[in-house]
C-alpha cells in the first residue's frame, strides 16, 4: 500500500503540506499529469507550459532525494483524470493527498475525482493553503468577504500579528519505494522558452534571500520603474508554487523583521502585494462566478466596447505609437513578464483608449504571461477597466505620455524595447510625434484626450442602463 501525492500548483518540496503529511503516513509515491488539453483551454502561455516542464523535471530529482519516485503522465483534458488514476489503482493507493486549485475547472474535477476515488476504496485529502489565510475565513460586519482591499488587508495583518506564518521543513528521506513505473513518460512541448528562469529550488530560494536582503529596502522607492529590476520578479515561481508565499514571508521576517512594523517600508510595502495576491484568490472564492469572465460590477456589462480588431492587432504587436504601451507589449511578447506597473498602463490603454473589451486583454495576457494567474491577472483587469472589486474609478484614465515620462523619464526601458526609438533624445522619446517620423516606427492609432472623452461617455451610458 502506498500513500500518492498528486503535484499539481504546488510544485516544491520545502512547505508542501500534501507532501508532508503522505510521508508521514508510509511509503509515498508522487504524481503529476500534464493536461494539455486542458491547459490550451485555459489559454496557458507556451512560456509558462515550459517552466512548469522545467520545474517538474527539477522536482523529480529533489523528490529523488526524499527516495519518492515521481510518476509523470501525459494526460489530455480533465475529463480523463479518472482514466490516468485507473492506471494508478494497481499500485495500490490508500490515499491521494493533493493541495487546493481554487478554480471552478479544477474544482469540479476534483470533485468528480474524489467521488470515483471513494467508490474504490481511495481515500482523499486536501489542505487549503495557496493562501497565507483561507479563502472565505475572512469575513466584514455583514458576514460577508470584503468586497475592499484596505479593510481586507487590515484584518489579514491582525491575523498575521496573532498567527504569524508556519513554514514546514522538507520531509526527512523515506526508505526506497520499489515500483514498476510503466506511466512514466517524458513530458512533450520543450521549446525550453523559458530558460531564463532557474528552476532549481536553491536558484530560486537563493533570488528570494537575495531580494530581502538587498533590494526589499529600496521597494517602495523603485517599484515603478521598470527599467530597473527592482521588483522581486518571483511571480512566476508563486503561480506554479515552486515557492509558497509563506516562504517568502518568512524569508521576509527574517531579512527585514523590523521594517515590516514600519507603515511604509519597503518590507512592509512588499508584504503588502503578497497581501493582494491572497485578495484576489479570496475575491475569486467568494465570488466564483468571475471565472466565468462577468464583471464584479454588473453594470458594466453594458459598455459597449468598440472591440476593433486592428486596434487590437496593433496593441498586441507594440505598434501603437505610444513608446511606453509598445515597449511594455514587446517585453510581454519576447520574454512572456511585464512589469507591474506597465501591466496597468497597457491595461488601461487598451480599455479605455481603445475602448476594447478587457475580456480580450485579459486572454491576450494568459496567452503570453509565464506567471499567468487567473485571480492575479482577472483581479488586475477588472481593476484597470473599472469593473472589479476596489477598481479605479472610471473616471480614473491612464494618460500613457505621462505616465511614461514619470515611470520611464530617461526612456532606458523603451529604447531597450523600441530599437526604432533608441537613438531619439529624452525630450522626444515619450511623444516622438512631433518629428518628421521615420517610416520605422508607427503614427499614434488613437488620440488619448478624444479616446477619453469616448470612455466617460461609454460608461455613463452604461451606467445609465443600469
Ligand atoms: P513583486 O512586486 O515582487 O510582488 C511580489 C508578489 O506579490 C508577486 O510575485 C505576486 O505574486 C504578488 N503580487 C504583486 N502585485 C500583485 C497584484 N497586483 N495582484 C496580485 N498579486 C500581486 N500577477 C500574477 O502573478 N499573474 C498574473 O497573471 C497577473 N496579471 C496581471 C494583470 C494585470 C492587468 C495587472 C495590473 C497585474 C497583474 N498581476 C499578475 C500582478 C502583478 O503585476 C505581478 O504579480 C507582478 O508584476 C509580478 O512581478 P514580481 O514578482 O516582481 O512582483
Amino acid at each position: 500500500v502506498v500513500q500518492l501525492v498528486w503535484f499539481r500548483s504546488d510544485l516544491r518540496v520545502y512547505d508542501n503540506a500534501a507532501l508532508t503529511e503522505a510521508m508521514a503516513q508510509g511509503p509515498t509515491i508522487a504524481l503529476f499529469v500534464a493536461f494539455r488539453q486542458s491547459w490550451y483551454q485555459h489559454d496557458m502561455a507556451p512560456v509558462k507550459q515550459d517552466l512548469i516542464r522545467r520545474r517538474v523535471q527539477a522536482l523529480q530529482q529533489e523528490l529523488a532525494g526524499l527516495n519518492v519516485p515521481l510518476l509523470l503522465v501525459e494526460g489530455n483534458s480533465y475529463q480523463d483524470v479518472q482514466s490516468v488514476f485507473e492506471q494508478l489503482l494497481p499500485l495500490g493507493i490508500a490515499r491521494v493527498y493533493t493541495e487546493v486549485e481554487y478554480e471552478l475547472r479544477e474544482r469540479r474535477r476534483d470533485q468528480v475525482l474524489k467521488d470515483w476515488l471513494a467508490v474504490r476504496g481511495v481515500a482523499w485529502w486536501q489542505c487549503d493553503r495557496q493562501c497565507v489565510f483561507v479563502p472565505g475565513s475572512f469575513v466584514n460586519g455583514s458576514g460577508a468577504m470584503y468586497q475592499v482591499y484596505t479593510p481586507f488587508k487590515k484584518r489579514w495583518l491582525q491575523r498575521f500579528a496573532e498567527q504569524g506564518v508556519q513554514v514546514l521543513a522538507k520531509p526527512k528521506p523515506q526508505a526506497p519505494v520499489v515500483l514498476d513505473l510503466p506511466l512514466v513518460t517524458p513530458m512533450q512541448g520543450g521549446n525550453n522558452s523559458s530558460a531564463d528562469w532557474p528552476v532549481q529550488q536553491d536558484d530560486v530560494m537563493q533570488q528570494l534571500r537575495h531580494f530581502c536582503q538587498q533590494q526589499v529596502q529600496d521597494y517602495q522607492k523603485l517599484r515603478d520603474l521598470p527599467a530597473l529590476d527592482a521588483t522581486s520578479r518571483l511571480s512566476p515561481y508563486l503561480a506554479i508554487g515552486a515557492i509558497s508565499v509563506r516562504q517568502c514571508i518568512a524569508r521576509l521576517q527574517v531579512e527585514a523583521g523590523a521594517d515590516l512594523q514600519q507603515a511604509n517600508s519597503g518590507a512592509s510595502v512588499w508584504l503588502s502585494e503578497l497581501i493582494w495576491r491572497d485578495f484576489y484568490k479570496h475575491v475569486l472564492v467568494a465570488w466564483p462566478d468571475l471565472i466565468k469572465h462577468q464583471p464584479f460590477q454588473t453594470d458594466t456589462a453594458a459598455i459597449r466596447w468598440h472591440n476593433d480588431e486592428t486596434l487590437f492587432q496593433a496593441w498586441c504587436d507594440g505598434t501603437t505609437g505610444y513608446p511606453l504601451v509598445d515597449a511594455a507589449m514587446r517585453q510581454l511578447n519576447q520574454t512572456g513578464w511585464m512589469h507591474n506597473r506597465l501591466r496597468m498602463v497597457v491595461a488601461s490603454f487598451l480599455v479605455k483608449d481603445l475602448h476594447i473589451d478587457w475580456r480580450w486583454g485579459e486572454r491576450y495576457f494568459m496567452s503570453r504571461l509565464i506567471d499567468g494567474d487567473f485571480a492575479a491577472n482577472n483581479g488586475g483587469w477588472q481593476w484597470a477597466a473599472s469593473t472589479g472589486t476596489d477598481a479605479a474609478p472610471y473616471f480614473r484614465i491612464f494618460n500613457p505620455v505621462t505616465q511614461s515620462e514619470r515611470f520611464d523619464p530617461d526612456g532606458i526601458f523603451i529604447r531597450n524595447w523600441v530599437p526604432e526609438l533608441a537613438r531619439l533624445p529624452n525630450q522626444h522619446i515619450h511623444w516622438p510625434h512631433k518629428l518628421p517620423m521615420s517610416k520605422e516606427y508607427p503614427g499614434a492609432v488613437v488620440d488619448h484626450a478624444k479616446a477619453r472623452q469616448v470612455t466617460l461617455e461609454l460608461f455613463r451610458h452604461a451606467r445609465q442602463q443600469g
